[in-house]
């Protein structure tokens, strides 16, 4: 039976409603649901451990526009949003003590910096006889629906898709509710920041981005019944899903799942519909299996803890071979390297926040194995950088690709040159992001390198001037 207590829920990485859980078991105990969001100044404002940004102007942007929708959508239920800046264990803390609510209802994180601040507000809410309660809404799978333990999740990414994929259903998501009873009383309900606030200034978007991302619930589910239901885009996915340019090539939920504006068992249901619907074929199978993997990531960094973030990965192998050199990372960073498939996709990055899987398995492989580049270096980049970072996903990956990870058999060399040959045949992909190279036949573009000073000349490039020498010859991969 539904008390009159009064509840808090706190979004975090769940900025939506549809199958959120947290406010599925909020509204059951509660006639009074008190929504908060909290700007962590921290994650906003600080850096981290080797000095970026913790969260780049495009994901700041994101998250911002991803609040303003949620507490839009949260007012035409009949309820709002409490805003706060700070820190989430001292702001909900005060609702809570201001108020007298019962509870806090929030969705649970798993990794250590998410971890820390639910713990302290825990803590903090025991003080004044409140708790918190936990729901779930990361993931497409319950751990409690697992064949296994989590402790004993399979190591190995085919072991593990292949003991749930056919085994274990995925539950149907939670309803929107209609309305949300909500009473603030006298309490203010506070500012959206601007992005200024956040610490970024405004910026313009880069007209060769391959979307422009726009955070946010509504938005989320206008993505997907794009690329399921109005474009149909889901029916060739499987083939054009290694693709580099334009919003067509592969789904482009990753920001909105990280930023839990879509649940993936939402995703996995409305794939089900278009496969009963219209029919089921490999590209409809290849975007569950994609999701699989996030679910995988999620779990190996609950299985292994902070091992995910340390240099020797789950593995607890360190490779005394990886520096810390700053001039080699920075030249990455920057896209100066001369290899021209590479500084493509970091451009690309910088400018956009986003980079294809194809662009990040190269340009990770590229730093950890051929410069030899310490890999948490370019894990807190991409962390710093991402649209849709993700702790468990980047750092997961990062893992496999330094070869720390705990799948046994993921630790592979990439060759840049026949992948950019392979994915980007003509050159196109690097031409938009390196127009200096426009004029490079395509069977040269990708290897600048080799041009002759005379071939420099006819083709008005002068490397070292227009284009950077390469850092390390592409005839490492070439011979
Ligand atoms: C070094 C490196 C770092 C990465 N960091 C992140 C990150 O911070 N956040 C993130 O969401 N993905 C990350 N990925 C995985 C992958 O590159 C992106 O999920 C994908 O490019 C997003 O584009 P999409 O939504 O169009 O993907 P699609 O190809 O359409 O895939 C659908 C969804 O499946 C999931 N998915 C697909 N591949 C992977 C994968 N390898 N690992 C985990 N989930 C996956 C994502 O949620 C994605 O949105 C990383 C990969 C690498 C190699």
């Amino acid at each position: 039976m539904k008390g009159k207590r009064k509840v808090i829920l706190w979004f975090r990485q769940d900025l939506r409603l549809h199958d959120n859980e947290a406010l599925f078991d909020a509204m059951e105990v509660s006639e009074n649901v008190i929504p908060v969001y909290v700007f962590d100044k921290r994650i906003f404002e600080g850096t981290t451990k080797f000095g970026f940004h913790k969260t780049s102007k495009f994901r700041s942007k994101f998250i911002l526009e991803s609040v303003i929708n949620l507490k839009e959508s949260l007012r035409s239920r009949g309820s709002d949003l409490l805003i706060r800046i700070g820190e989430p264990e001292e702001e909900v803390y005060k609702i809570a003590k201001a108020l007298r609510t019962s509870w806090v209802f929030c969705n649970r994180e798993r990794t250590e910096e998410e971890v820390i601040v639910q713990d302290e507000l825990e803590k903090k809410l025991w003080s004044i006889g409140q708790e918190i309660r936990y729901s779930r809404g990361k993931m497409l799978y319950y751990t409690q629906d697992l064949p296994f333990p989590v402790s004993h999740t399979p190591d190995a990414f085919s072991t593990f898709r292949k003991e749930v994929e056919k085994v274990v259903k995925i539950r149907k998501p939670f309803a929107t509710p209609e309305t949300i009873p909500t009473n603030f009383g006298k309490l203010k309900l506070g500012d959206m920041p601007t992005l200024e606030e956040l610490g970024h200034s405004n910026f313009e978007f880069d007209a060769r981005a391959v979307l422009d991302f726009k955070g946010g619930e509504s938005e989320a589910l206008a993505r997907l019944k794009y690329f399921i239901w109005d474009s149909e885009l889901i029916k060739n996915y499987k083939n054009t899903k290694d693709g580099l340019l334009g919003e067509a090539y592969s789904s482009k939920l990753s920001p909105w799942l990280s930023q839990g504006c879509l649940s993936p068992k939402q995703v996995y249901h409305e794939l089900k519909k278009f496969e009963s619907e219209k029919g089921a074929n490999e590209s409809t199978y290849c975007l569950f299996f994609e999701l699989i993997w996030r679910d995988f990531f999620r779990l190996m960094g609950k299985k292994y803890g902070n091992a995910i973030f340390q240099k020797g990965g789950p593995k607890h192998e360190t490779n005394h071979e990886l520096n810390d050199e700053m001039h080699l990372f920075e030249l990455w960073k920057q896209g100066r390297t001369g290899v021209p498939f590479i500084d493509a996709n970091m451009k690309e990055l910088n400018q956009t926040g986003f980079m294809s899987n194809r662009g990040r398995q190269n340009t990770a492989s590229f730093l950890v194995k051929d410069l030899k580049v310490n890999w948490q270096i370019g894990a807190e980049y991409f962390e710093s950088m991402l649209l849709d970072y993700d702790p468990c996903s980047n750092w997961g990956n990062w893992n496999y690709i330094a070869g720390v990870g705990s799948d046994p058999r993921e630790d592979r060399y990439v060759n840049i040159i026949s992948q950019a040959k392979r994915y980007d045949p003509q050159g196109e992909y690097v031409k938009t992001w390196l127009p200096k190279l426009k004029r490079l036949p395509s069977d040269r573009v990708h290897i600048p390198d080799t041009l002759s000073p005379s071939e420099q000349k006819e083709l008005n490039l002068k490397l070292g001037a227009d284009y950077p020498k390469a850092m390390l010859s592409t005839s490492r991969w070439t011979k």
